[in-house]
């Protein structure tokens, strides 16, 4: 670890670590800013997260745990302001969190880490107001999302394509969930590939372990000898739920007799676009004639998460674009299969044939075979879930912490490089 880092101010401006994951702007990045702070305070390093307030009765600042402190930036107002709103908020956030800096000796942070492109910008300036490096973690990139879009969503703007090339030349180091984000990073938005370092991230190996199926379906009170497949996440066309019913349709057509079995579950609340038409699953699932064999389940803490994976027989990880998909692994955590889309960091999260199923494009009958698959093929589930174990086992948020103090301290390094070079 790099001795001179005491302190780390983390940005996320456009969610907070607090706020429950799993629908609106909560999800992956909430789980993991959170479950990185942690593991940087249990080994001595303090965190301050700075992210917009978005309810008034919110205290400007929380003492989340020892070490990490959230800090409700008032910036515009409280509700009603969307994602695609926010560039027009990012001065005023950025001047409240440079201001509450100013009340603390100099040199106080010794390093800025920021979460998804709103937060890199705000990021790069704190950068060179303190003179600390920057750590940038992307989340998710527009130019690869928009090559990758659900039918009917709307491409990102030409605003944050922009803005995240700005804070990918900001940027001391950049961090990729995988390896395949690390190339485009490079290859997409001309990042130096020095600059770039793969860091997977993790899954809380305490919560989602093997509970036992049975056990889990009596908590939840579902049949103890049927199917479920699942579909936990954020409710948007890009998670693609659409593509799991249409399955679910098929396979049933298919195997008339799981019909009386099989339940569907869907857990999580609407998202993005999805918030436009809050009620499109409902109205699939009746289109599809599954209505009875669907559950919709809103948001669950992830303490119950754990029982909706390990009662499923498979988790299913439908997405157009996934930059890691913490679902998939959380899901083998506790030993069930995952069958999922064939896309970005998901082949790194489900192993082929090993851990899960990963299916190419997005037909329904796709799924379907590969659902048929897991729950008939005789030995196969069996298999997989010991698979599931052993490949989750390797994602515990320890090894991400680890990883992300070296890349902090290949970010002090290049900075210090940089900064000779500007001498000389
Ligand atoms: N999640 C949750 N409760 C829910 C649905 C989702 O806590 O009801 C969490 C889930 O455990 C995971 C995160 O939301 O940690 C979703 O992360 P993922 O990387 O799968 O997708 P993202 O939201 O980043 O697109």
């Amino acid at each position: 670890m790099v001795s001179t880092l005491h302190r780390v101010a983390m940005v996320s401006l456009h969610t907070s670590p607090l706020d429950q994951p799993g629908t609106g702007d909560a999800g992956g990045m909430n789980v993991y800013v959170l479950a990185l702070s942690r593991r940087l305070a249990a080994r001595g390093v303090e965190v301050d997260v700075f992210t917009r307030s978005t309810d008034s009765t919110l205290d400007p600042v929380v003492d989340v745990t020892d070490g990490i402190r959230v800090h409700h930036v008032s910036a515009g107002p409280y509700e009603g302001l969307t994602k695609h709103e926010l560039p027009a908020q990012l001065c005023v956030f950025a001047r409240e969190v440079l201001r509450a800096e100013a009340y603390h000796p100099v040199g106080y942070y010794d390093l800025v880490h920021s979460h998804y492109w709103l937060s890199g910008q705000v990021g790069a300036l704190a950068r060179d107001r303190w003179g600390v490096p920057l750590v940038h973690t992307m989340h998710t990139m527009a130019k690869v999302k928009n090559a990758a879009l659900a039918e009917g969503d709307t491409p990102e703007p030409m605003a944050r394509l922009i803005g995240e090339e700005q804070v990918v030349e900001a940027a001391d180091m950049l961090v990729a969930n995988t390896d395949d984000e690390a190339r485009q990073l490079v290859d997409l938005y001309g990042a130096d590939p020095g600059r770039v370092q793969v860091v997977h991230p993790g899954v809380d190996l305490d919560t989602f372990r093997d509970v036992g199926t049975r056990a889990a379906r009596e908590r939840l009170g579902l049949p103890v000898d049927g199917e479920l497949i699942t579909f936990v996440g954020r409710i948007q066309p890009l998670k693609a739920p659409d593509v799991m019913l249409r399955a679910v349709a098929v396979l049933l057509r298919e195997r008339p007799e799981l019909r009386s079995r099989l339940t569907v579950a869907v857990v999580g609340g609407p998202s993005g676009s999805g918030l436009e038409r809050p009620d499109v699953l409902v109205r699939l699932a009746d289109e599809l004639g599954i209505t009875d064999s669907v559950r919709f389940v809103p948001p669950v803490a992830q303490a119950g998460l754990v029982d909706w994976y390990a009662a499923s027989s498979l988790v299913c990880v439908p997405s157009y674009n996934e930059s890691f998909g913490l679902v998939a692994v959380e899901a083998q955590a506790t030993g069930t299969p995952v069958v999922a889309a064939a896309v970005g960091g998901l082949t790194t999260a489900v192993a082929h044939e090993r851990s899960g199923l990963l299916v190419e494009g997005h037909e329904p009958a796709s799924y379907a075979a590969a659902f048929a698959r897991v729950l008939l093929e005789p030995g196969l589930r069996d298999r997989l879930a010991e698979g599931a174990r052993v490949h989750a086992a390797q994602f515990g948020w320890d090894r991400t912490a680890e990883a992300m103090i070296e890349v902090y301290a290949a970010a002090h390094e290049k900075m210090r490089a940089d900064l000779s070079g500007l001498a000389l």
